[in-house]
């Protein structure tokens, strides 16, 4: 025997006791021996014993207390009762109690070894099913820790999900689903098609019916909430085991934002193209008469006509570094080498670059700033660019021998910067819409003043880009003032530097 099944021999009566256990010991066990009831219980509740043979009557202890202490505290050590005084009422009361036999005294060696062979066989079944039990526990534990992680993932995720059977009828959702469709109440077992919008369905059909064993999914876009709603509807076959289509699942997404963002660039797309022609087919007109034979046009016609050409391709030329600008803006991976620059000199250097237009037009220009710096970290090209425009802006739309002032204060959290002229000013309409791209208002103040109408969308992008807000306030044919609040140089550092003083690309 290569293991050594254990066994405890309870008895009282030392000559048996010994006896057993050397036969035993010559037959390959291990015993251990306890004189008497108590260190029977002692040791049994403390030792793992395959066997214990157990004598019935110690002068301390019964066997068959023994017994149920075994019984109660190592349910997989097989017992048994041994007596010299075997009666029927104690052979049942011990198999009552759990003994798996009971052994009459005195017994030949053959009829114990017999008698504990089936009993060790018994403890070889206990200790398996025990284990079983132990290894179904686990499992079963695990199945239902993973069924919990599974229902919270798909409980917690964006898309909305939704299984049904071949029959229509809710088989799984997640509360996503109900957000999007904006239902209140959906059960398993439910018929879909009469909760949930029809249009899903109509495709669900044609891959619940197709060829049962195919792997075909659909996707579909569905226009809901007349127009308000768009999702993305993803359906595939829910297969039984043999590959059967037994029913669908739909994940459902919301691309609304998506589809408003495509909408957007199609009418930019619309309106950039509308912008480019009309000067394209001006000088493409202009050229087809200086080039057509059978017009005849003087030297000072066929230069007017080239100087009105090269007008409208220089603007369309703006116009192309506007809508570059534009671009480059809207690529948030953009690379800014972001220093920490001074507002003060970057704005009078602006203003002293327009010094011409300044007299052409009989500009009174003052800057004012109540501090020696104004420190922001950012881009110079950019935030040269920002208040070009608006400076630019105050200049084109004033008034001749009118005003300008460019103002700087601090709010605490943030620098204001604001540009007042006192020029033709704007409607409540106009005022609205300025940000708008190629927005231009049109009266007879505005006529023949050359523009994008490009300009302040850009200016907005970037006041938006460092986390700031511009405000408008403006009286028709009084003025107009563009209030521009940029965050002050720590939180500007915080929040779009490296926060190290030191220069940054981002
Ligand atoms: P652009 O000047 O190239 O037309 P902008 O985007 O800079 O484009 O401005 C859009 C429109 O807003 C202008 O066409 C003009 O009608 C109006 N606007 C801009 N700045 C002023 C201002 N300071 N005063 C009055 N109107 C202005």
């Amino acid at each position: 025997m290569n293991y050594q099944p254990s066994i405890l021999i309870v008895d009282d009566e030392k000559g048996l006791r010994n006896g057993t256990k050397r036969l035993l010991e010559n037959e390959g066990y291990s015993v251990d021996t306890a004189e008497n009831g108590t260190e029977g219980i002692q040791k049994g509740i403390t030792n793992d014993y395959d066997l214990a043979l157990i004598d019935l009557r110690m002068p301390d202890v019964d066997g068959l207390d023994v017994l149920t202490a075994f019984r109660k505290n190592k349910p997989e050590t097989v017992c048994f009762i041994s007596t010299a005084f075997a009666s029927y009422d104690s052979a049942v009361e011990s198999a009552h109690l759990g003994s798996f036999a009971y052994i009459p005294k005195p017994f030949t060696p053959e009829e114990l070894l017999q008698q504990l062979r089936q009993g060790y066989n018994r403890r070889k079944l206990l200790l398996e099913s025990k284990n079983l039990k132990k290894e179904r526990e686990k499992n079963l534990f695990e199945l239902a820790f993973e069924k919990s992680r599974l229902n919270t993932i798909v409980q917690s995720i964006n898309e909305g999900i939704l299984i049904i059977n071949s029959k229509y009828e809710v088989v799984y959702f997640n509360s996503a689903l109900l957000r999007l469709f904006n239902i209140n109440e959906l059960r398993v077992s439910d018929v879909v098609t009469e909760k949930l919008p029809a249009d899903l369905f109509e495709t669900a059909e044609k891959l619940i019916q197709s060829d049962l064993k195919s792997d075909k999914s659909f996707t579909k876009q569905i226009e809901m909430k007349a127009g308000e709603l768009f999702v993305e509807v993803a359906i595939n076959h829910v297969k039984d085991p043999h590959g059967f289509t037994v029913g669908a699942i739909f994940v459902v997404n919301d691309i609304s934002e998506l589809k408003k963002i495509e909408r957007i660039k199609n009418q930019f797309v619309s309106m950039v193209a509308h912008e480019l022609k009309t000067p394209i087919v001006a000088v493409d007109g202009f050229i087809r008469i200086i080039l057509d034979k059978s017009i005849k046009l003087d030297e000072s016609k066929k230069t007017e006509f080239l100087k009105r050409s090269v007008s409208r391709l220089s603007s369309m030329i703006t116009l192309v570094n506007d809508l570059l600008d534009i671009s480059r803006m809207e690529l948030k991976n953009k690379f800014r080498i972001k220093n920490d620059i001074d507002l003060i000199p970057l704005i009078q250097s602006i203003i002293n670059s327009f010094e011409v237009d300044f007299k052409a037009r009989k500009l009174n220009i003052r800057f004012n700033y109540s501090t020696d710096r104004v420190l922001f970290f950012a881009d110079e090209n950019e935030i040269n660019r920002l208040f070009t425009n608006l400076i630019s802006n105050a200049i084109k739309y004033n008034k001749v021998g009118g005003s300008i002032l460019v103002n700087i204060s601090d709010s605490g959290n943030f620098y204001i910067i604001e540009i007042i002229d006192s020029g033709i000013g704007l409607r409540e309409k106009e005022r609205k819409q300025l940000f708008e791209e190629f927005f231009r208002a049109k009266n007879s103040s505005t006529r023949g003043i050359p523009g994008t109408g490009l300009g302040l969308t850009i200016v907005k992008r970037i006041v938006e880009n460092y986390h700031g807000k511009i405000e408008v306030e403006s009286e028709y044919e009084k003025g107009s003032n563009f209030k521009i609040y940029l965050p002050n140089y720590k939180i500007s550092k915080q929040i779009t530097g490296d926060g190290n003083g030191s220069n940054s690309i981002n």
